[in-house]
């Protein structure tokens, strides 16, 4: 049985995350989103608390790492750290998502080697910070179409290649790169390598100026003849024609709910400061009274919220799932579908209905419109969700449906 409400046992968590989101974040966003592409310096001490939480066990499991999925067999149910990390990670983009996503050595690619490294290599590249490196110059949605190279030389595999759009990829210490071992054996030649940024051939070429997530840097990185050790390949090594994509693949799993929680989270913020301006305007939202016998506003309001709940429990039950080794690829795709759609209509409505107040830099809405839109980009965007989850439902393989 799922109850999709906040578990009892996270509460606690849920609460000092949100202090920490009302009290840490939200005071210094505007600050960097006007100074893009400068280092949140406040960020160093909460990455040092969480890390403190995460030794003492406080964390319950929660963060970037918080997606391995448990070893063990046990079979009841439980709300692990799938759950934990997406609860905490909706509380912190409630306060910032630009500053959330630039969190020390929570990077997506901490998820990723979470999600498919060994136990040795999780021991390798415990405290790193790790981006994340798929997309390249000839393509983005289509990661079928890696042209990075992974030649086996020795004990190392030597990487060329180019990736746009690197989240954290000035900051991050080490880079999750995705790269083809050969391109003429398809998807299942393609594998992730852990490329530590003191690798001699990796460079960081720029930064990219952006809409939004401003305190969040997006970088292009190049890979010269980079020397990396074997080791470093997480997962399995051999070419398995069987599995194909699903091994590199079961990373979007665990991160696509964490993406939709930012989403739900943006969204929170934007529906609660909503509702204190309309109130602060006279209209007050009653939920005892049908929406079409209340103002216009209070009505849009109430549709809103309903659609941000649906996206809230789509997100969960996700999470949930992974949490007890349920497959999860179609929810995690429509939690991520459903709730980047959300995301972006609530922030943008909101401005809407708070007009001049929503639009101007006086209030945060008009960053939050802005901040979202990326939720519904990155890690696979609305209509490649929408593919996937068409494709679970009607039991087509990805050449039956394109
Ligand atoms: C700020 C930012 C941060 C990012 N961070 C990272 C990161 O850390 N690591 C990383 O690897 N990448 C990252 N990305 C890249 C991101 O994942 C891609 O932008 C995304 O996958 C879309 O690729 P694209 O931009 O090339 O668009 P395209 O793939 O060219 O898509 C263009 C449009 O066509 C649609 N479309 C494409 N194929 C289909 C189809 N088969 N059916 C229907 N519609 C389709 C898309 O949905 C989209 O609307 C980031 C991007 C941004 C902007």
């Amino acid at each position: 049985m799922i109850y999709l409400e906040t578990p009892k046992k996270h509460r606690a968590l849920v609460d000092q995350v949100h202090q920490v989101a009302m009290n840490m974040l939200r005071p210094v966003s505007r600050k960097y989103d006007l100074a893009e592409h400068e280092y949140p310096k406040e960020l160093d001490m909460l990455a040092a608390m969480a890390d403190g939480l995460d030794q003492s066990g406080a964390s319950e499991g929660a963060g970037a790492t918080g997606v391995r999925r448990s070893a063990d067999d046990d079979t009841s149910n439980k709300n692990g750290s799938n759950m934990a990390s997406a609860l905490s990670v909706l509380e912190m983009c409630w306060g910032d998502t630009g500053l959330t996503l630039a969190m020390p050595r929570q990077g997506l690619g901490n998820s990723a080697i979470a999600s498919v490294a060994t136990d040795a290599q999780l021991e390798k590249f415990k405290g790193t910070w790790a981006s994340m490196a798929i997309t390249e110059p000839s393509f983005g949605s289509d990661s079928s179409a890696i042209t990075t190279t992974a030649k086996k030389d020795g004990d190392a595999y030597v990487l060329n290649g180019e990736k746009i759009f690197v989240t954290s990829g000035e900051r991050s210490d080490s880079i999750v790169v995705w790269a083809t071992l050969d391109k003429s054996l398809g998807k299942a030649a393609i594998k992730s390598f852990v490329v530590t940024k003191d690798m001699p051939g990796v460079k960081v070429e720029r930064l990219e100026h952006k809409l939004g997530i401003r305190a969040s840097d997006t970088a292009v990185i190049t890979f010269t003849d980079v020397r990396v050790p074997a080791e470093n390949l997480l997962g399995n090594p051999e070419i398995n024609v069987q599995e194909g994509f699903a091994g590199a693949m079961a990373t979007f799993d665990n991160t696509r709910p964490l993406v939709a929680a930012m989403a739900v989270g943006c969204a929170r913020a934007s529906l609660d400061l909503t509702r204190d301006l309309l109130a602060q305007a006279g209209v007050e939202i009653d939920y005892d009274k049908a929406a079409t016998l209340q103002h216009a506003a209070a009505a849009k309001f109430l549709q809103l919220e309903a659609d941000w709940e649906a996206a809230h429990l789509l997100t969960l039950q996700a999470a949930w799932m992974a949490d007890n080794k349920k497959p999860n690829s179609l929810e995690a795709s429509m939690s991520k579908a459903k709730a980047g759609r959300v995301g972006s209509d609530v922030t943008l409505s909101c401005v809407e209905l708070c007009a001049g107040i929503g639009y101007s830099e006086a209030e945060l809405l008009e960053k939050w419109a802005r901040d979202s839109k990326i939720l519904d980009i990155f890690e696979g965007t609305q209509q490649i969700q929408q593919l996937i989850v068409a494709r679970r439902v009607l039991g087509l393989s990805s050449s039956e449906l394109k």
